[in-house]
């Protein structure tokens, strides 16, 4: 915080915290990388998305997602509580304006990590936000890394892999580029970025 002396005028200035937005077709890793800066950068904290996806095995509401339901969801859209939001895959996911905002104004840095429509959005609303792409080595070693986690059926592995075709084509909207070949030299990579 500092303070600005007018004359009789004091005033008080919060510092306010640093936006950044991680994307990156899905299985290439961005979970991983996410914590790790997490871990190794303390001002650093992660906005917990709202979706509608059902949790997976192991998922905590209120954890990784805020799980809601479409009614909620389509709530939320109409009382403008979003930063931004978008179908994703076979569902919708979205950021809290107010979680961000609170964050940010606490002084708090703020990771996000959403799907490319959603981070197109951000900075266009928040021009400051810094935006992170995370690229895989190849289409055939993401190819690989999606269907070797076992985490989501051939249907879903197949409009994931659709989608990352997608989501390459816009990395050059970033501010920076990740190619996730080495996991430690990635981590390193974001953590300068962040720091
Ligand atoms: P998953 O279902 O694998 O957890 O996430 C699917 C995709 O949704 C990922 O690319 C993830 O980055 C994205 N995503 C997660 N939360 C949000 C969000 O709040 N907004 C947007 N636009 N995308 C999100």
């Amino acid at each position: 915080m500092y303070r600005k002396n007018e004359g009789a005028n004091t005033e008080y200035r919060m510092k306010t915290g640093k936006l950044f937005v991680l994307s990156g077709p899905s299985g290439v890793g961005k979970g991983t990388l996410r914590q790790h800066a997490l871990n190794n950068a303390p001002n650093l904290k992660y906005s917990i998305s709202c979706t509608t996806r059902k949790p997976r095995e192991g998922e905590t509401d209120g954890v990784e997602y805020r799980f809601i339901s479409h009614s909620q969801f389509q709530e939320y859209i109409s009382r403008e509580l979003f930063l931004e939001y978008a179908h994703v895959h076979e569902d919708y996911y979205g950021t809290l304006k107010a979680d961000v905002i609170s964050e940010l104004e606490a002084g708090h840095d703020v990771l996000l990590e959403i799907d490319v429509q959603g981070a197109l959005q951000v900075k266009e609303k928040m021009p400051g936000a810094v935006l992170i792409f995370v690229a895989p080595p190849s289409v055939e070693v993401l190819t690989q890394r999606l269907t070797g986690r076992h985490t989501d059926s051939e249907e879903s592995v197949k409009v994931r892999l659709g989608n990352a075709i997608g989501e390459l084509a816009l990395k050059d909207k970033y501010d920076y580029v990740i190619v996730n070949d080495d996991l430690d030299s990635a981590c390193e990579e974001l953590r300068k970025i962040i720091l």
